[in-house]
């Protein structure tokens, strides 16, 4: 089969680090256009939005929509209107009302829609549902620490009304909802929101699972090493799953899970959906956050700065 015609929206920092070499390499897709504000990849035309792309370049079958989660509705739209199919970044939407709405907008258009989850691609999530099987989980607890300046570098709408620290931390909740066979039901949150801004940059979480407790810390503001840790205890050992999932261990023992990036499993999957005809819109993770904003008890902390 040859390679589908696919356009990048938003080329920012992930659209760079990830989607241009991931699909530079893919066999399933060629990146054919960019719908971009500022600078295209290298060799790949630009245009200012979905439709004028679809005018010059009516051959482009699928978009990646890698732009922030606000704004993304009318991307959405303008796409399925003009018959693409659809994968965008994770979070999904500003709100869950949008994220619901993709759902029914794509199937009335009648094409694939991909709400990726990119650290569910993780290496070690698949070999750790693998070992779960058959063992009794009795706790877990999540770790998922990172800087701000670091992996959002002057990114202003990371701090404007919206999920903050959330958007790393929902990468962990992504993990858990796929590894957890009964569902999570939160109990407790705890946000800290800088006197600065709008959005949290701190959370702790109290959720269960069917009678297991779950423990989740999210910060934004680690300096020095980062920590993307789960720790599942069972009746059989304990897993542990680092470095955003990429690596595993069995009671401090490492696992060979492989190296193979998120990316690549990611369009594979979104050829394969698009092969079959179907959809992957799991909104599980975003309701947790929405349900952590619902429950959340705030904390003003001190004011955030990019230095
Ligand atoms: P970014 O560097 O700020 O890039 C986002 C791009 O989206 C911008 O370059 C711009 O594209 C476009 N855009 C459209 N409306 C915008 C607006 N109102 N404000 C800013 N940019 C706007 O962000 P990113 O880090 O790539 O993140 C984009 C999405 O990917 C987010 O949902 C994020 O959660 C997710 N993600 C990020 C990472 C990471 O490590 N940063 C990892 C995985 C997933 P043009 O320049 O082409 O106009």
């Amino acid at each position: 089969m040859s390679a589908l015609p696919i356009a990048l929206a938003g080329i920012g920092k992930i659209a760079r680090d990830q989607h241009v070499p991931t699909l530079a390499e893919s066999g399933d897709f060629e990146l054919v256009a960019a719908v971009t504000g500022h600078e295209a990849p290298q060799g790949i035309p630009a245009f200012p939005d979905i439709d004028a792309m679809m005018a010059a370049m009516p051959q482009v079958k699928a978009i990646a929509i890698c732009t922030p989660p606000r704004g993304r509705l009318a991307l959405v739209e303008q796409a399925l209107g003009h018959g693409l199919h659809v994968m965008i970044e994770k979070p999904p939407a500003a709100t869950l009302s949008e994220a619901e709405a993709f759902a029914r907008m794509a199937a009335e258009a009648g094409r694939t829609f991909f709400a990726s989850w990119h650290s569910r691609a993780a290496a070690g999530v698949a070999p750790a549902l693998d070992w779960l099987r058959g063992r009794t989980i009795r706790n877990v607890t999540v770790n998922w620490k990172e800087d701000v300046r670091f992996w959002h570098p002057g990114q202003e709408w990371i701090w404007e009304p919206g999920i903050g620290v959330f958007d790393p931390g929902i990468n962990a909740l992504s993990v858990i909802t796929r590894l957890l066979p009964h569902g999570l039901i939160l109990e407790e949150a705890d946000l800290r929101f800088p006197a600065n801004r709008q959005a949290p940059i701190a959370a702790d979480l109290h959720l269960d699972s069917a009678g297991v407790p779950v423990r989740v810390a999210f910060d934004f503001d680690q300096r020095g090493p980062q920590t993307w840790m789960i720790d599942i205890e069972t009746d059989h050992g304990l897993l542990t799953l680092t470095d955003g999932a990429s690596r595993m261990a069995v009671d401090g023992a490492a696992v060979d899970v492989g190296n193979e990036g998120e990316y690549p499993r990611l369009y594979r999957h979104f050829a394969q959906l698009i092969a079959a005809g179907r959809s992957d819109i799991d909104l599980t993770p975003f309701r947790l956050v929405a349900d952590a904003f619902l429950l959340g008890r705030r904390t003003v902390v001190e004011p955030f700065d990019w230095i």
